[in-house]
């Protein structure tokens, strides 16, 4: 069997308009993929019901976050529709190092600091069929109010045109469809030349030794 390198994981960049699908698509993901790690976020906003701290955020106070952005505790952080949301910096690192592949859930303006800091990174875009389709979706998940719902709607018209800045466009019209274009992408991912730069000398090594 051809022996493989302990590789760092891929750090994965996934957002989405409001609505878009990122939860249902990356639980779909999650249930089929072991190796995978989602990034917690924290967040000033509040919880919705169900929403547990620590298990979908971090809820934070206001002072609280900013605290954490000073003592650069935060990867990345932004604020968007009126909170902060931001990643805590060392379960990314600590989950790489051990060869996890990290996912962060988070918005454009969190992507591009990513994309900055940590050129490797691998950023997808998830575009719903349609604008009708997106509204139809989030009023059907019932989890905000009608003003919330025509702010995130406005808010996605000025996000997806900055899917151009990302590696890859992941259409989510069949859930199915989505989660196997992801997955697909992970596993080109890894096969890159620029991750296996020692291949072709644990292959030679394999001969020699032989
Ligand atoms: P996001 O996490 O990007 O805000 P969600 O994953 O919560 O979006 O999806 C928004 C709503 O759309 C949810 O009610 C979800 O069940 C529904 N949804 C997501 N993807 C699809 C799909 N491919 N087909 C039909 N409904 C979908
Ligand atoms: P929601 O309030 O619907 O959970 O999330 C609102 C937006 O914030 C979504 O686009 C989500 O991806 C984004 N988001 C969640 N966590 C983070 C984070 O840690 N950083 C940034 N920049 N955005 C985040």
């Amino acid at each position: 069997m051809q022996k493989k390198s302990q590789e760092k994981g891929l750090l994965l960049v996934v957002s989405a308009p409001s609505g878009g699908g990122k939860g249902t698509i990356l639980q779909e993901l999650f249930r089929r993929d072991g190796n995978l790690r989602l990034s917690v976020s924290a967040t000033t906003r509040a919880p919705r019901p169900g929403e547990e701290h620590g298990k979908q955020y971090f809820f934070l106070g206001r002072e609280e976050f900013e605290g954490m952005i000073a003592a650069g505790d935060m990867l990345e952080h932004a604020q968007y529709v009126g909170n902060y949301y931001g990643t805590p910096r060392g379960p990314v690192e600590e989950w790489r190092g051990q060869g996890h592949d990290v996912v962060l859930e988070i918005e454009v303006q969190g992507g591009r600091q990513v994309k900055k800091l940590a050129p490797d990174c691998v950023s997808v875009f998830i575009l719903p069929p349609s604008m009708e389709v997106l509204e139809k979706r989030l009023r059907g998940r019932g989890t905000e109010p009608d003003e919330a719902v025509c702010r995130r709607l406005e808010t996605a018209r000025q996000e997806i045109p900055c899917a151009k800045g990302y590696d890859y466009i992941v259409y989510n019209d069949r859930l199915e469809d989505a989660v196997a274009d992801l997955e697909a992408i992970i596993r080109a991912e890894k096969r890159k030349y620029t991750r296996n730069s020692d291949c072709i000398e644990r292959v030679l090594e394999d001969a020699e030794a032989q």
